[in-house]
């Protein structure tokens, strides 16, 4: 039988737990909405930058309420770095609008590699990361861009798949290993 001692201990026990999961759940949630790159438009030149947020700050200052939001870097600093961040005003009103990985996934979502025509479904940005193919047909890994440019890149490129750009880039590297086929008229270039 639990002395009342042990039944205060327990009740405060369950209760602190409870403030704990609370809080932890909005630290969390701020911490994941507000890491990842974003772009905004710059109020100060009207030009796209690639900026960050400060998300453990960002999570820190959740649960008292909303978050605070402050930028951490931006493609314009160090030169501007002591800006308004005006800038975060676009991110307040729509936190994934502007992350580089969600424009990103949306470009993505209802499209068919330009190669092999399949479509892209859900996209693995880890170990199966989509790329591009330019207007003169070479394939282009996103590691070759700046997040800010993302908005000039998608209107001029088509999207392929990470199969195809894998393929693509074994045939470059390894063109004695590779049987070619025309374009179209089936899968990519298979290895020998
Ligand atoms: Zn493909």
């Amino acid at each position: 039988m639990p002395t009342p001692f042990q039944l205060v201990l327990g009740v405060a026990a369950l209760v602190g737990l409870g403030v704990l999961f609370v809080y932890g759940r909005r630290l969390l949630g701020a911490w994941l909405t507000y890491r990842d790159t974003r772009v905004v438009v710059c109020p100060e030149n009207r030009k796209v930058v690639a900026v960050a947020v400060d998300a453990a700050h960002a999570a820190l200052s959740a649960p008292q309420g909303h978050p605070e939001l402050r930028l951490e870097d931006c493609t314009r600093w160090p030169e501007k770095a002591g800006c308004g961040q005006e800038c975060l005003s676009q991110i307040e009103s729509s936190p994934e609008g502007c992350r580089v990985r969600s424009i990103l996934a949306d470009w993505y979502r209802d499209k068919s590699c330009a190669f092999c025509q399949r479509p892209f479904g859900e996209i693995h940005w880890h170990d199966r990361k989509p790329a591009l193919m330019a207007s003169d047909g070479k394939f282009v890994e996103w590691a070759a861009f700046r997040p800010e440019q993302i908005m000039g890149i998608l209107p001029v490129h088509k999207p392929v798949c990470w199969d195809c750009f894998q393929a693509e880039s074994f045939r470059r590297d390894h063109p004695e290993l590779v049987t070619e086929r025309p374009q179209g008229t089936g899968p990519p270039p298979s290895m020998a």
